[in-house]
C-alpha cells in the first residue's frame, strides 16, 4: 500500500524534526494532500495508527487537507479548478494548461509541546 510507504518515511522525518527543536511532543500534523496524487485520506490515517505505535509521535493528531486540482490557462490566463477531468480552460476552452495544485503530499505544519 502506497499510504504505508509515505508514513514509514514521514515519522522518522518527524522524529528528527522533534530531536532537533528538542519538543516534548507533537500534538498535531497538518497534512496536505492534493486530489492527484492518488493517496486516499481514509487509508493514510489508517496508516499513521498503525506506524506511529511506539514512535514519538504516537497520539499526535493527524489532520488531512485535501487539495483540490487547480490550473491556469497559459492563453487566458484565467485561473480554476478542474472538475470531473476535464482538461480545457471553461473559460476560452484552451487545453493549454499549468497545474498549479492537486499533486502536492507535504507537512503543512505541526504543532508541539516545548518542553
Ligand atoms: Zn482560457
Amino acid at each position: 500500500m502506497h499510504e504505508f510507504s509515505i508514513i514509514q518515511s514521514l515519522i522518522p522525518q518527524l522524529e528528527e524534526c522533534i530531536d532537533q527543536g528538542h519538543y516534548k511532543k507533537v500534538n498535531k500534523i497538518h497534512l496536505e494532500v492534493g486530489v492527484m496524487s492518488g493517496v486516499i485520506a481514509d487509508a493514510l490515517e489508517f496508516a499513521y495508527d498503525i506506524c506511529s505505535k511506539g514512535t514519538r509521535v504516537e497520539g499526535a493528531e493527524l489532520s488531512i487537507r485535501m487539495v483540490p486540482l487547480t490550473a491556469s490557462c497559459e492563453k487566458c490566463f484565467n485561473e480554476f479548478e478542474l472538475q470531473d477531468y476535464c482538461f480545457a480552460c471553461p473559460q476560452c476552452n484552451g487545453t493549454d494548461l499549468k497545474m498549479l495544485t492537486g499533486h502536492e503530499l507535504l507537512v503543512k505544519e505541526i504543532e508541539v509541546e516545548e518542553s
